[in-house]
């Protein structure tokens, strides 16, 4: 685990004050929540949303908080997402100690209080055809109808064991709970509880052939877990009502109350599970753990940390309506976290020669320079010096626009940390691109000062050609260029930012970055944040990702 978890959520909202009144009523005596991922896909940032809920109200309140995989559904389960799963939650700093559970090990007492619900006359077996289903639903005016909601209890029983038994085919009969036709919650209309599918369990094998619906299975496994509140999504509001009935109805061992919290939106972005897959499955990303992806695989091969991660959720906060975050504030968290721990180094993304024609050709000098000054304590270290050097291409303008301060013949700059140099010219190629840059060093200013006291206004970074390493940078902007992607009705696929990695090869860095180990983070200086990449680093073979910009970019693309 990366970093050990600092409690989420100490300030209050509005699910701690319905938690805080519980306790005071004597309802409950403590706290026992679950997160309950469906393991068909990977976690994203808003999935982060519901478990940092999950997870961080239960360490306030001193309890427990289960991981339950819900395979209720039987279709497009994977060991792969049950696996990353767990990674992911425990990268962020959670642990469900011995408490990792799966929906479908309950369905054999599902079924049984279905069983229990048709002996009381509430659930009985229909018939109806899913045409029939819908042209039978009524609307706000009229009620449902349902012709079998009548059937004997005895022959309910039946139908539904022979159901079980795999007698029937797919779509014949379905198990119902008899509760109001004429309610102005349609959820409460006689909702199916079994359907049957043949379709193999990616746990339980064949055993099955009949399968709980969400609704009814979902406040079963909570209330067999002895869970206390139930935090969900606000798209379960209107499920509350059937969520009570079972828990009311069924011989449940406890009694569980459903909360529920608005989702998490972020603009430029989209957050659903089936939309990510199709950017996976057709190729407009490299994976799950694209670093452009929201995925928290695609987010921490990025550069991401889980602290940053973390301050982000807990400061949108947790509200009872949705809204939509900006993505630049994500951003945010992750460049002040960085800027607090990460090591400064230098790496030079476009690379051009500079050539000290005054400086020793033999000599390396070596400068003593902070790792990082928002940090002393993570000390420093020392960055060799010499004649050839490598700096920004950008950083030299033969003729300067106005305003530049940087490298043009006769301008003096800072070589960050070593010199002052006078650029005295460059040399071109046949096409006219520059190929090396001269200056002069003033040898009396080492460390960077002048002994006159003269204003030098530039300072610009750079690497030893003699030592420096050569590396490949990916730099990644927003994956689409619509800011509501998600909204629904909308071609998201239309609104990819074609231009949403850049890769750039022969990159120059410092020495220094030879010993670090995928998933590292810098921030190279003037830059930007950048972390060594988790998969296709190889001996020999340096890729960095820009996990952010100093700057906030999207304020800038706000105002253009
Ligand atoms: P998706 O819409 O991405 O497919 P889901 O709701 O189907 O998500 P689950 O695996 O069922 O995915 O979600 C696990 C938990 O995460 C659920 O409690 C769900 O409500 C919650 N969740 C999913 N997306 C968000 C979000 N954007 N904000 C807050 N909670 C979310
Ligand atoms: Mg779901």
């Amino acid at each position: 685990m990366e970093n050990n978890h600092t409690e989420a959520f100490t300030t209050g909202n509005f699910i701690h004050d319905f938690i805080d009144r519980d306790l005071e009523e004597g309802v409950y005596n403590h706290v026992h929540t679950r997160f309950p991922p469906e393991p068909n896909g990977y976690l994203h940032i808003g999935h982060c949303k519901a478990l940092i809920i999950d997870f961080g109200t239960a360490l306030k309140y001193h309890g427990l908080c289960n991981l339950r995989f819900d395979d209720t559904n039987p279709a497009k389960e994977d060991v792969e997402f049950v696996d990353a799963i767990q990674e992911d939650i425990h990268w962020l700093g959670f642990d469900w100690g011995d408490r990792m559970y799966f929906g479908s090990d309950y369905f054999e007492q599902t079924y049984e209080y279905a069983v229990a619900l048709i002996k009381k006359g509430l659930a009985y077996v229909c018939e109806l055809t899913p045409e029939q289903f819908r042209e039978y639903r009524g609307d706000l005016t009229h009620p449902a109808v349902s012709p079998w909601r009548d059937r004997p209890i005895s022959e309910s029983l039946d139908l539904f064991e022979r159901m079980k038994n795999g007698e029937f085919p797919e779509g014949k009969y379905t198990l119902r709970a008899k509760i109001d036709l004429s309610s102005g919650n349609f959820n409460m209309r006689d909702p199916v509880l079994y359907r049957i599918r043949y379709i193999e369990h990616h746990r339980q094998g064949t055993k099955w052939c009949i399968f709980p619906m969400y609704d009814f299975a979902h406040p079963i496994q909570d209330a067999i877990e002895g869970i206390t509140h139930s935090l969900c999504s606000l798209e379960y509001e209107d499920h509350r009502p059937l969520y009570n009935w079972v828990i009311e109805n069924c011989p449940v061992p406890s009694h569980p109350r459903q909360i529920e919290f608005a989702r998490l939106g972020i603009n430029y972005t989209v957050l659903s599970k089936r939309k990510l897959r199709k950017l996976v499955e057709e190729g407009y990303v490299s994976g799950w753990d694209d670093p452009r992806m929201p995925t928290l695989c695609g987010l921490r091969r990025r550069g991401y940390t889980p602290a940053a991660v973390r301050n982000f959720i807990e400061r949108t906060g947790v509200a009872k309506v949705n809204s939509t975050a900006e993505y630049g504030f994500l951003e945010h968290c992750l460049r002040e976290d960085l800027n607090a721990t990460a090591q400064r180094v230098m790496g030079v993304l476009r690379p051009v020669k500079l050539v000290l024609t005054n400086y020793p050709e033999d000599k390396t000098e070596l400068f003593t320079v902070e790792n990082n000054p928002e940090n002393p304590a993570d000390g420093s270290r020392e960055v060799s010096f010499s004649r050839e050097l490598f700096i920004e291409s950008d950083d030299f303008m033969e003729t300067p626009v106005p305003k530049y301060n940087r490298l043009y013949p006769g301008n003096e700059v800072r070589l960050k940390g070593a010199y002052i140099v006078r650029c005295t010219g460059c040399k071109k190629d046949e096409n006219g691109n520059v190929v090396e840059v001269y200056a002069e060093c003033d040898l009396e200013s080492r460390g960077g000062n002048a002994p006159d006291g003269r204003k030098v206004r530039g300072t610009i970074h750079w690497v030893n050609a003699r030592d420096c390493l050569d590396a490949e940078v990916r730099l990644y902007s927003n994956l689409f260029t619509d800011p509501d992607p998600d909204a629904s009705g909308k071609d998201f696929i239309a609104c990819l930012n074609p231009d949403s990695l850049e890769v750039l090869t022969g990159c120059k860095v410092e020495k220094c970055l030879e010993n670090g180990k995928p998933g590292d983070r810098w921030q190279f200086m003037r830059l930007g944040y950048f972390c060594l990449d988790s998969r296709d680093c190889a001996p020999g073979r340096l890729v960095f990702n820009r996990a952010v910009t100093l700057k906030d970019s999207w304020a800038k693309q706000a105002r253009a």
